[in-house]
């Protein structure tokens, strides 16, 4: 992989900017610029048809300055140790920058999922599970979901480190089914989130929210919530796509129905979906439709020097962790196109995470419309800090948001010191 698209470079060079403008001591810098834990495992995993099969995964703890670590768990043939180790730094900056009590983890198995069974992947779950507990507790390292892990995979592993300790630990993990201590609003959160940046941009911008023309990459729970939201608030979504390619209507897709048809395939993939007026294109031309807002909601790496002097959006809001490579980042800036940054957007869900651990220590639940209302004013206040600090700084956002986080991060770190 080259330095351009190695995540982990990548986040190293975002974190390197926003130290040399913050001036932090040289000694700081070694410490942030780098994971704390890395935990590498390889573990065998019974398939049905009797063999054993060996499998990698990875638990990175970035920053514990300022409290437990939080960060989600993915499942993909493309994870590995650099792209985890970028997830990590990104949580750490991005529970600052929304300013909760944690640091930033991230984990990850190398598996393509779509190829086992679902018993095949509750063993792969529970022994991962098993091999990183060393490193999980309430009070140490909390996971949640990310790509391809959803609430079930999350209740396996709550019941998993509960067998272990013999009494039930819901705040082991969040993201998990309402029914064993999940949150109210937390499958929504993170898309939840995207459409209020979505809005709040609108509104500073003095853009009308109603017939924005809005395309998104990526159909699952990001990207379709995120859908689903804007549609609702007044928006047209004109452009999907997900791993089987892109739909296109320039009138206005059928999200709903895009939504009913994957939830009733496996993956929830739009692989078949079809409508009148409806245009199959491929991905990369989807990222390249004229729209007033763009969304990518699916992995890293999407928006590249190669792509980004194509981009026709206006306005480009992140769902997704690390979609828009530093390269990419300056020619959309030269052109003008404003970009909510990955740390703040996509934070709906690790803040809502952070409401499930808290109602699952304290063992008392808050209803959707606490959970709503909180969700609204912790990310519309981090958004408003970062809008007025770009402003005043004539900076983008994106540098604007690591100057927040990373400053609070190592406010942190000093004020603890160094021990011994
Ligand atoms: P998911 O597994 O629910 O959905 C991923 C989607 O991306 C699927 O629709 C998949 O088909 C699509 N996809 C995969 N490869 C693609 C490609 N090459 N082109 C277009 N689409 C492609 O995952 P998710 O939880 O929605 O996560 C999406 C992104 O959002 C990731 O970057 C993740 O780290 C980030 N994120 C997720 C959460 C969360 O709460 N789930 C929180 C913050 C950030």
């Amino acid at each position: 992989m080259s330095d351009q698209s190695n995540p982990f470079h990548i986040a190293q060079q975002q974190f390197d900017t926003a130290a040399e403008l913050l001036n932090l001591s040289d000694n700081l810098r070694a410490v942030l610029r780098v994971p704390q834990r890395e935990l590498t495992v390889n573990f065998p995993v019974k398939m049905d048809d009797g063999r054993t099969e060996m499998f990698t995964g990875y638990r990175v703890q970035h920053n514990l300055g300022r409290g437990p670590v939080k960060g989600g768990i993915r499942y993909h043939p493309a994870v590995d140790i650099d792209e985890v180790r970028a997830l990590a730094m990104w949580m750490t900056w991005k529970c600052a920058l929304v300013n909760i009590p944690y640091g930033g983890a991230k984990g990850g198995v190398v598996v393509d999922p779509k190829q086992l069974s679902l018993a095949e992947l509750e063993r792969l779950t529970r022994r991962f599970a098993t091999e990183i507990s060393i490193l999980l507790g309430p009070e140490k390292d909390i996971p949640a979901p990310d790509v391809n892990t959803n609430a079930q995979v999350m209740a396996w592993i709550m019941d998993t480190i509960s067998m272990h300790r013999g009494y039930t630990v819901p705040a082991v993990i969040t993201g998990k089914p309402l029914n064993v201590g999940g949150s109210l609003g937390r499958v929504e959160a993170t898309g939840r989130g995207v459409s209020l940046m979505v809005r709040e941009l609108a509104r500073r911008l003095s853009r009308p929210l109603e017939g924005m023309r809005v395309v998104v990459q990526g159909f699952g729970n990001v990207g379709s919530t995120a859908a689903i939201l804007l549609e609702r608030m007044g928006c047209t979504v004109i452009g999907i796509s997900d791993a089987t390619g892109g739909y296109y209507r320039g009138t206005g897709l059928d999200i709903a129905g895009m939504r009913t048809f994957t939830d009733r395939h496996s993956f929830r993939l739009l692989e078949g979906y079809s409508a009148p007026g409806v245009e199959k294109i491929s991905g990369q031309e989807l990222l390249e439709l004229e729209c007033d807002v763009l969304i990518p909601a699916a992995l890293e790496n999407q928006i590249t020097e190669r792509n980004a002097s194509r981009i026709q959006a206006a306005l480009i809001v992140e769902g997704a962790n690390g979609p828009t490579t530093p390269g990419a980042d300056a020619i959309l800036a030269e052109r003008g196109i404003t970009v909510v940054p990955d740390i703040l957007a996509n934070a709906g869900g690790v803040i809502v995470s952070y409401f499930e651990w808290v109602q699952g220590l304290q063992e008392f639940f808050w209803t959707e419309e606490d959970v709503n209302e909180k969700l609204e004013r912790i990310i519309v206040g981090a958004f408003d800090q970062v809008w007025e600090m770009a402003q005043r700084r004539s900076i983008t956002l994106r540098l604007a948001a690591y100057l927040l986080a990373v400053q609070r991060v190592a406010d942190a770190n000093n004020t603890r010191g160094v021990y011994p």
